[in-house]
């Protein structure tokens, strides 16, 4: 579904990403883990187009990601992507958040947009928060919505950068509910995340990256269980 071959990036004369490889096949749950500053946020950023690369291909859904602004806007509705900071407009509702993206980008009419985010809402739990404007909600609820906002695009695939990292920790469990469910249902997830536990139980797959390489990858058993390298066992251990 997401074919990544030999990706490089570079800023400056800092190669952050040097020849990344992974092919991330319909329905997986892939984990990131890696140290501060391995290129596990430049990586998905430049799955999703926020950032060019230097050398090699993305692959998503058979089309080549080219830097132009036609592919990049077939991208970003193909994939979407979760950050750690929920990034809601503060002054509309949950389902005026949920709804925005829909009508701006897709031009998807009004009701059909309000349906939508109802359904997505109740997807992640918070449709009885359709009107509650996001300081009314929990991080949690807000981290959701901002969930539901991507769903409502019909992306192919959620690129989730560290979405529980901002979190007060009793609000971490019901939003990895939620993607747990998401992955239950055949999502395929791209996730950076700290949460080793559930790389462990969720994840089709992990990708340990080093210093710009994808330094292993393999089932989370294998992974965790039976580390390759001295740099993932000192990693694992660090957790
Ligand atoms: P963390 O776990 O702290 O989020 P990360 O694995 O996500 O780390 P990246 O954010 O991908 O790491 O950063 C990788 C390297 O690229 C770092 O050395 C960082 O300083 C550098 N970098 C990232 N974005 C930029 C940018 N826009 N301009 C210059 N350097 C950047
Ligand atoms: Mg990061």
């Amino acid at each position: 579904l997401i074919a990544i071959t030999e990706v490089k990036k570079r800023f400056g004369d800092n190669e952050v990403l040097k020849g990344i490889s992974i092919d991330v096949e319909p329905g997986e749950v892939i984990a990131i883990i890696g140290k501060s500053g391995s290129g596990k946020s430049t990586l998905l950023r430049c799955i999703n187009g926020l950032e060019t690369i230097d050398g090699g291909s993305i692959m998503v859904a058979g089309a080549q990601l080219l830097p132009d602004e036609v592919h990049l806007k077939a991208l970003r509705l193909k994939v979407g992507t979760i950050f750690q900071q929920f990034n809601l407009f503060p002054h509309l509702t949950a389902g005026g958040n949920v709804m925005l993206s829909q009508m701006v980008v897709k031009k998807t009419p009004k009701p059909e947009a309000e349906a939508m985010a109802r359904k997505m809402l109740d997807r992640v739990g918070l449709a009885h928060k359709f009107d509650a404007f996001p300081e009314q909600l929990s991080g949690g609820q807000q981290q959701r919505v901002a969930i539901a906002r991507a769903l409502a695009m019909q992306p192919i695939a959620l690129l989730c950068d560290e979405i529980t990292s901002a979190l007060d920790p009793e609000l971490v469990a019901e939003v990895l509910a939620v993607v747990k469910e998401l992955a239950a249902d055949g999502m395929t997830l791209l996730m950076v995340t700290h949460e080793m536990r559930f790389a462990r139980d969720v994840c089709s797959r992990v990708v340990f990256m080093h210093q710009g390489r994808v330094h292993e990858i393999g089932h989370p058993e294998d992974v965790f269980t039976a580390p390759k390298t001295p740099e993932l066992r000192q990693f694992i251990g660090a957790q």
